[in-house]
C-alpha cells in the first residue's frame, strides 16, 4: 500500500501496531517541517485510543484499527496539510495545572503566558483580579485554582471566547466572573491581559491562521490594544501584560507614562522579555 499515516504491516483485524502507526506520521510530520513531530504524533495517537502517550511506550504492538486508525489518519492530514494545532484537533490544552477545552473560538494558552499567572501569584490575599481578554479562560481559571482567595473576573470583546471560558469555569468548578467587555468596566486591584499583539501583516506561523484574528491582530505596532490597556489601567495597583518579541521597552515606557512607578520586564524561557509588571 502506499505510504502515509497509518501505513505499515497490517495486523489480523487490519490494524497496525502503535510503533508502525506513529513512525509513518512521523515521515508526515516531518515533511511537513512542524516543530514538533514526534509530541505531536504521540498526543494524537494517544487522544484517537483514548489512552495516555505513556501507554504508547509501554505497548508498542498495540493495534491501531477501526475509528481511532481513521481518527488519527484524518488528524495527521489535518496537521500536516490545514497545518491545524494539535490543541484543536484533541479539543484541550494544558496551562499550569489544568486541562482547558479549546477550540477555534479561542487562542491555544501558551506555556509563557503561565508567568502571568506567576505575577498574579505575588497579590495580596482577597486582591480584585481582572484578566483582560481571557481567550479560553486560561489565566483567570489557572489563578484562582492557585489562589482561591482572590476574587477574579475574566472579561473578553468576543461572545463565544466568554462561552468557551465559562465552560471551563463550570466544568473544573472554579468560580471567576466572565464578563463581556471592552478592556473591563470597574474597580480592580489588579490588571492582569495577554492582549493582542502581533502586527498587522507579520509573516506568520500557518498555525496562526487558525485561531481567532482578533485574538492576535493589534494594529501596524501591534500595540493597539496595549495602549488602550495601560490608559485603562491608570490608578490600578498592579498591572502585568504579556507583550510580543520586542515590544517590552516601548509597553514600559506607556506604564511610566501613565503613571506607573515601579516597572519590570520579565523574560520567558527562550529569554525573550515577555511580560511587563508595572505598580503604582
Ligand atoms: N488570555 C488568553 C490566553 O492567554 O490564552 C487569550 C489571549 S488572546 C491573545 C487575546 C484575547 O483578547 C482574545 O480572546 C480576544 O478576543 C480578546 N480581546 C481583543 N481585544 C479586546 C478588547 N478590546 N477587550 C477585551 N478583550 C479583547
Ligand atoms: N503568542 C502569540 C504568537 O504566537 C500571540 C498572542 C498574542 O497576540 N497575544 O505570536
Amino acid at each position: 500500500m502506499s505510504g502515509g499515516a497509518g501505513a505499515g504491516a497490517r495486523g489480523a483485524r487490519g490494524g497496525v501496531p502503535v510503533r508502525d502507526a506513529l513512525d509513518s506520521a512521523l515521515v508526515a510530520l516531518n515533511a511537513a517541517r512542524v516543530d514538533t513531530p514526534r509530541l505531536d504524533a504521540e498526543v494524537l495517537l494517544a487522544h484517537a485510543l483514548g489512552a495516555d502517550r505513556t501507554a504508547l511506550v509501554i505497548d508498542p504492538e498495540r493495534e491501531v484499527e477501526g475509528p481511532a486508525a481513521r481518527w488519527f489518519r484524518d488528524a495527521i492530514r489535518r496537521r500536516t496539510v490545514e497545518r491545524v494545532p494539535v490543541a484543536y484537533l484533541v479539543g484541550r490544552k494544558g496551562f499550569r495545572h489544568l486541562e482547558l477545552d479549546v477550540d477555534p473560538r479561542v487562542l491555544v494558552p501558551r506555556p509563557e503566558t503561565e508567568l502571568l499567572v506567576e505575577a498574579g501569584l505575588e497579590l495580596p490575599d482577597g486582591a480584585r483580579v481582572v484578566d483582560v481578554g481571557t481567550g479560553s479562560g486560561a489565566v483567570a481559571l489557572a489563578l484562582k485554582h492557585e489562589r482561591p482567595d482572590l476574587e477574579i473576573t475574566g472579561t473578553d470583546v468576543s461572545p463565544d471566547a466568554l462561552a468557551v471560558a465559562s465552560a471551563n469555569g463550570e466544568r473544573l468548578g472554579l468560580a471567576v466572573a466572565w464578563v463581556q467587555a471592552d478592556l473591563f468596566d470597574g474597580e480592580f486591584d489588579a490588571v492582569l491581559s495577554n492582549p493582542p499583539y502581533v502586527e498587522e501583516g507579520a509573516a506568520l506561523a500557518p498555525e496562526l491562521s487558525h485561531e481567532p484574528r482578533a485574538a492576535l491582530f493589534a494594529g501596524g505596532d501591534g500595540l493597539d490594544v496595549v495602549r488602550r490597556l495601560v490608559e485603562r489601567a491608570r490608578g490600578v495597583a498592579t498591572l502585568a501584560v504579556e507583550v510580543g518579541e520586542g515590544q517590552a521597552d516601548a509597553v514600559a515606557d506607556l506604564a511610566r507614562a501613565a503613571g506607573f512607578l515601579t516597572v519590570a520586564k520579565r523574560p520567558d524561557l527562550a529569554g525573550i522579555d515577555r511580560v511587563v509588571v508595572a505598580r503604582c
